[in-house]
């Protein structure tokens, strides 16, 4: 069986320990792969690697990053079939998501920020007859960037990219139940002639190979996107050293249908909002809040929708929604629809597995669940599911949505359907979420700030956000 190995100082390399874990297929429920099972010692490898080549890497000109890194997007993007295969069978995501959606926007951000850097300034303040003031931003050192499993190689891109765009070195961990593009990514940081110990990768647990990063002193900063409770507790370790976080957390998003919006394209959006990545992905709308005089119509069409949406493999080229990403989630997703029941809702459609024959019996498969008839307070409204599970909930008035969408302990999007123009601004402005789409969902410059508020997270990804918070602005003053 095909063992992944770390990747520290541009070797691929066996974990200290010499301890190895099993990497299941989700569409088939069986071990495919072993990946290392770091801990502390492969951590300090990794720095060691690190702490050589951050004087080479940060001592080079923005335009000799830059390069590397364009041939870095352009190393993914010439093996993308390779990458949206691996993706697809370590999460369970159907191909043509991967394709569509998780590489090529991989391909983006190291793109975006390879040539962002090029184009980066800092700030100069003069003060008339005094003197001026100019503020130097240089890297930080070596910092850590830890990723999720909803969006493997993409939500890996955006803390690599700018944290490398920007001078510094990385240890970086992903989600050890999809490390596979991963592992690949470092074949091409090789392939694009990127400075050994530049870009570090270990693979393993949360609780060990994550916390050590987490707990190094020599790792500067932190830059997270996971589950509010790991943030919780990176916070709350990372805090006394004085480390800098991003951290990038869950969501209970609102998805609010007024009776004036454009139906059709409401309709088609929100099947998508609800069940896209089988509702994994951290902007999805799960709680959808409808006005009274739609509801039923919505009602009936929605339901009917989802019930004909066909769960299947992810190589189906008809599968809209493949499986989840392991037993254990979708066991949890399982036991917020029963919770669901016992709050008194009623599931619509779905609610139950679904089996499909060999070799795809032992999956992760799930009917994508529509529940009904839940108070906005319950828990089944107020915990992050994280799986193809939505609520509906009728309203009457703008008050009332925006008093049951903000009453969540999260605040991360934010969808609002409306052809009323003022209506959308008062919505947008009052709305606890740090992204609003109006009328749309998903669309994302990269350029814009990227984040939540409240439990959702602590700072912003995306643009100039990103590469402010990979550096350390140095204020000089000179009198005239
Ligand atoms: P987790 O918080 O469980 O894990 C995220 C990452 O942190 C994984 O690499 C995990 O490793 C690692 N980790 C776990 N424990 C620790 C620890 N003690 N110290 C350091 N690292 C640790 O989240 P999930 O992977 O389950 O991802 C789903 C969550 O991510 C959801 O809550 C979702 O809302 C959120 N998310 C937020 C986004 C945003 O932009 N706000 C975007 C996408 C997802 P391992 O997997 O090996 O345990």
């Amino acid at each position: 069986m095909e063992k992944l190995k770390n990747f520290i100082g541009g070797a691929f390399i066996d974990p200290v320990r010499g301890n190895y874990i099993d990497n299941y297929e989700p569409a088939t429920g069986k071990v495919y792969c072993e990946i290392p099972n770091s801990d502390e010692e492969d951590v300090i490898l990794a720095v060691k690697a690190a702490e050589e080549a951050y004087p080479v890497w940060s001592g080079m000109s923005n335009e000799e990053r830059s390069k590397i890194l364009v041939r870095l997007s352009e190393g993914i993007e010439a093996r993308m079939d390779e990458f949206v295969r691996a993706e697809s069978r370590d999460n369970g995501k159907p191909l043509a998501l991967a394709a569509h959606v998780d590489i090529p926007r991989a391909v983006s951000n190291f793109h975006f920020f390879a040539t962002a850097i090029i184009h980066f300034a800092s700030e100069a303040h003069p003060m008339t007859g005094v003197g001026v003031n100019y503020t130097l931003r240089k890297p930080l050192g070596i910092v850590g960037c830890i990723s999720p499993w909803n969006l493997p190689l993409y939500l890996f891109s955006w803390k690599i990219a700018p944290a490398l765009a920007a001078g510094n070195c990385v240890i970086a961990k992903p989600s050890e139940v999809t490390p596979y593009t991963a592992y690949l990514l470092g074949q091409v940081a090789n392939e694009a002639g990127m400075p050994p110990g530049v870009l570090n990768i270990l693979h393993g647990e949360g609780g060990a190979a994550g916390d050590a990063i987490v707990k190094h002193p020599k790792i500067k900063a932190i830059s997270f996107t996971g589950g509010t409770k790991t943030g919780e507790y990176i916070a709350r370790t990372a805090a006394p050293m004085f480390k800098k976080l991003s951290l990038e957390l869950g969501g209970k998003n609102p998805n609010i249908i007024f009776d004036d919006c454009d139906f059709k394209e409401m309709m088609s959006t929100t099947l998508r909002s609800s069940f896209a990545n089988q509702g994994q992905i951290c902007l999805c709308g799960s709680r959808i809040f409808v006005q009274k005089g739609i509801y039923e119509k919505f009602k009936e069409e929605f339901v009917r929708k989802v019930d004909a949406t066909v769960v299947s493999n992810p190589e189906d080229p008809n599968a809209k929604l493949g499986a989840m990403v392991s037993k254990p989630h979708l066991d949890k997703v399982l036991s917020y629809i029963e919770l669901a029941k016992e709050e008194g809702g009623t599931v619509l459609t779905g609610g139950t597995k679904v089996e499909l024959p060999t070799p795809y019996d032992g999956g992760y498969y799930l009917r994508p669940t529509v529940i009904e008839g839940l108070s906005f307070d319950c828990r089944t409204n107020q915990e992050e599911i994280f799986g193809p599970v939505v609520t509906i909930t009728p309203f009457e008035t703008e008050e009332e949505v925006l008093m049951m969408a903000n009453s969540t302990q999260y605040g991360l999007s934010a969808t609002i359907w409306t052809s009323d123009l003022q209506r959308a601004h008062r919505m947008a402005d009052k709305v606890d979420a740090g992204i609003v789409w109006i009328n749309a969902w998903l669309v994302r410059d990269l350029r814009t700030p990227f984040g939540g508020v409240k439990s959702s997270g602590v700072g912003r990804e995306g643009g100039w956000e990103a590469l402010r918070f990979f550096t350390e602005p140095k204020n000089v003053f000179i009198k005239y």
